[in-house]
């Protein structure tokens, strides 16, 4: 469902085009698949990661991160988790399509850093929001059957002087193999909003600029309710990587930065409501791509 593939030439290299994003229309299904985002969960979630201290990359609560994370994932019956990109911890869990190896990718870093003082870097929205949607994408998608595949992806070493380790050594990874990445959808910087303005940048390519499309399609068809800017941001996050490797890739962004990187950068200043929204977005963009069957038989 919503894919086609074909292959158009850039220059002298051919790249394959397996996103096509026109022509949804609503599903009674993936109305009902956003209903389940839980602000609650998205909270315990952004609690829980702060209270590592500090999980810059490298730092004790970095670590623990990964094992409490790797622990959540794992818990999810239909998920296959597994490490990926060895130190780095990569955290990838797999919901194997029924059709199709065909992979959709959803993602955040779960590294955080504060520049003042690396060792109390709280990062809760930056990155523990993104990280809490990803987790209830897991949670809610794995309760149905896809086309193609879905992958959970969690991200180590964002932040930091190198930058992006954790993703780059991925998509190294995936190139290495010849991984079919239909689409990488970032998740980052995702739920700051002190004054509820509901302002959402898409940030996109010209590559994935048919998302763009997608979303804003999806935000009216299901309500969502976000005031839509498209690449008012042009900051860098793990959605660069797939970029720069000819992958398409788009990322959602807050209106401000907020906190980011800094000790006040805590969980009081999430908003769940406007991270909800944003993982209903992404998700009823990504569920319709990937095929969205019918509620799994567990
Ligand atoms: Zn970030």
């Amino acid at each position: 469902m919503g894919i086609v593939a074909a292959l158009v030439s850039t220059g002298s290299a051919a790249f394959l085009v397996s996103v096509d994003c026109s022509g949804t229309a609503f599903d009674p299904q993936i109305a009902d698949m956003i209903k389940q985002v839980d602000e609650e969960e998205i909270l315990n979630t952004v609690s829980v990661l702060q209270g590592f201290t500090s999980r810059y990359y490298g730092y004790p609560g970095n670590a623990m991160a990964s094992s409490y994370l790797h622990g959540e994932l794992s818990n999810i019956t239909g998920l296959t988790v597994e490490y990926q990109g060895g130190d780095l911890r990569n955290i990838i869990a797999t919901l194997p399509g029924k059709e199709s190896s065909k992979t959709f990718i959803v993602g955040a870093h779960y590294d955080s850093e504060n520049s003042a003082d690396l060792s109390y870097a709280p990062g809760a929205t930056d990155n523990g929001g993104g990280v809490a949607i990803v987790l209830e994408l897991a949670r809610i998608m794995s309760r149905y059957t896809f086309e193609h595949t879905v992958v959970f992806a969690l991200w180590n070493a964002e932040e930091g002087g190198t930058g992006m380790m954790g993703s780059t050594a991925y998509v190294q990874y995936a190139k290495d193999n010849g991984l079919d990445i239909a689409l990488y959808f970032n998740f980052d910087s995702t739920c700051y909003d002190p004054h509820d303005r509901l302002v959402l940048d898409i940030m996109y390519n010209d590559r994935s600029r048919c998302m763009s499309s997608l979303m804003t399609q999806c935000n009216s068809l299901y309500h969502i309710g976000f005031t839509l800017t498209y690449n008012a941001h042009t900051c860098g996050s793990d959605h660069r990587p797939f970029w720069e490797e000819g992958y398409t890739a788009v990322m959602t962004h807050e209106e401000e930065h907020g906190p980011a990187h800094t000790a006040d950068d805590t969980v009081d200043k999430i908003s769940t409501a406007y991270a909800k929204k944003n993982g209903q977005l992404g998700m009823s963009a990504v569920a319709y791509l990937a095929g969205v069957q019918a509620p799994a038989a567990r």
